[in-house]
Order: C-alpha cells, then sequence, then structure tokens
C-alpha cells in the first residue's frame, strides 16, 4: 500500500512513523508513505499557500492552485482509491472504514491547516472526508498520523499473531476484555482466578462475558446494535 500526504507541515509525522508498528510495516516494505510539501506546488516567492476568505472573518484559507497542483501531479503517476481531506465535519473514523481502507493501493491524504481549504476542492478533488472526533485541531497532520497508523496495522503481515488485530476492540463489535500480566497479586490485588485455571474453554467464556460487560457499560450504542 502507498499513502501521499500532502502538508505544509511534514516534519510532524517524523515521531508517528518512524517507531513501532508503523515503522516495522514501512521497514518491511508493507507500505510506503511519501510526505509531499504544499509549498513546493506554489509559484509564489514567498511560497505562500493561504489567503484571505472572501467572506471576511478572522483567519486564513489554504488556496485552491497550489493543492490542485500537488493532487493532479500524483494522479498524473497513479491510480489512486480515494482522495481524503482530514476535516472535523468529515466521516468519524471507525475500525469498519480503517478496516475497508487496508485493502486499498494508493490513497491520498490531505491535511488542511487554518481556516481549512477552499471549498472547491472539496467539491471537485476530495473522494472521501474524515474526522477523527468532533473538536477542532490546528491542522489535519495529528488526524493524518492517526489515520494511517489506524490503517497499516491492517495490513496482513504488518501484525504477527502475538497483536492480531481481530481480537482487538470493534472487530466483533464489542470491546476488549480486561488483560492481565505478572505477578499474580501486586499489593494484595489478584488477577481473576479463572485467568489462571488453564481451562481453555472457561477461559473463552469469561473474555466474552467481560467484553459483553464492558460494551454494555462503555458502548451502550454498540451494545444494542
Ligand atoms: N474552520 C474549520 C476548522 C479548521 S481546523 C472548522 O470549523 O470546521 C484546521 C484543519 O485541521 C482542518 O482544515 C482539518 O484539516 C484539520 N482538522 C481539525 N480538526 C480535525 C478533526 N477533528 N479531524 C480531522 N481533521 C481535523
Amino acid at each position: 500500500m502507498r499513502i501521499d500526504i500532502i502538508t505544509i507541515f511534514p516534519e510532524m509525522f517524523q515521531g508517528p512513523f518512524s517507531e513501532s508498528i508503523v515503522k516495522r510495516a514501512i521497514d518491511k516494505g508493507l507500505v510506503e508513505i511519501h510526505l509531499h510539501q504544499l509549498r513546493d506546488f506554489t509559484d509564489d516567492k514567498h511560497k505562500k499557500v493561504d489567503d484571505y476568505a472572501f467572506s471576511g472573518g478572522a483567519g486564513m484559507v489554504m488556496m485552491i492552485e497550489p493543492i490542485s497542483k500537488a493532487i493532479d501531479f500524483l494522479k498524473s503517476q497513479r491510480n489512486y482509491d480515494e482522495v481524503i481531506y482530514t476535516s472535523p465535519d468529515g466521516d468519524i473514523l471507525e475500525q469498519s472504514l480503517a478496516n475497508k481502507m487496508s485493502l486499498y493501493d494508493n490513497i491520498i491524504i490531505l491535511c488542511g491547516h487554518y481556516k481549512g481549504i477552499d471549498e472547491r476542492i472539496r467539491e471537485h478533488y476530495i473522494t472521501k472526508e474524515i474526522s477523527i472526533g468532533n473538536y477542532v485541531l490546528s491542522g489535519g497532520e495529528l488526524a493524518a498520523a492517526v489515520i494511517s497508523d489506524s490503517i497499516i496495522r491492517l495490513i496482513p503481515g504488518v501484525l504477527g499473531d502475538e497483536t492480531s488485530a481481530l481480537t482487538d476492540s470493534f472487530q466483533n463489535g464489542l470491546v476488549s476484555p480486561p488483560v492481565y500480566t505478572r505477578p499474580r497479586e501486586f499489593k494484595g490485588w489478584k488477577v481473576p482466578d479463572i485467568l489462571l485455571s488453564g481451562n481453555d474453554k472457561l477461559i473463552e467464556e469469561w473474555k466474552h462475558r467481560e467484553s459483553l460487560k464492558r460494551t454494555k457499560s462503555r458502548r451502550p450504542n454498540l451494545y444494542d446494535e
């Protein structure tokens, strides 16, 4: 899979993409991430990519030309399954969407800044708008990193059996049961006896019960579904 990210702050991705599972996926060649500095696509001598809003009011708007050039350039090289814009009013990122996107070959993620991007880009270039929650971030970079991480860990071969994504929350419509590790007792706090019983069937039943209980109390909507 190939992810092209268009941004005015490519350095913001250094951390999230250079550690842990995402790094391993890149090293194994299972995903390629290409960061594109939007300012490279402007002819303006000051590399300006934002301007005042026609509507007036506070805040700058990202201009149409550089974004259009960047997306046209990428689309001239290959086909994209989706041209994504990170936006607070987009579809909320859910596991089901990450699952779907993990099957794609190529995606573009455009990161907004300031007041957002010229609406005509959204109308004519963007095929999918994704929000990571109902709150406003300063820019789309953190959202793009979250979206990428949620997708990359699902690409076959990225996670080993020991961390299989199939047993994570939301994959079966439920949240995960609690987990414990050594020691069996700490400050008098004990691990549930059943987990030490060695009885696989009882342990599976316990996990399922705990999953249901947690989903009911923490995500009642999911539980009802
Ligand atoms: N004026 C806009 C917010 C702009 S925030 C509004 O009120 O809707 C600047 C940029 O950050 C946005 O263009 C978007 O790319 C990104 N962003 C902010 N919050 C986000 C969220 N919850 N999910 C995804 N992207 C977000």
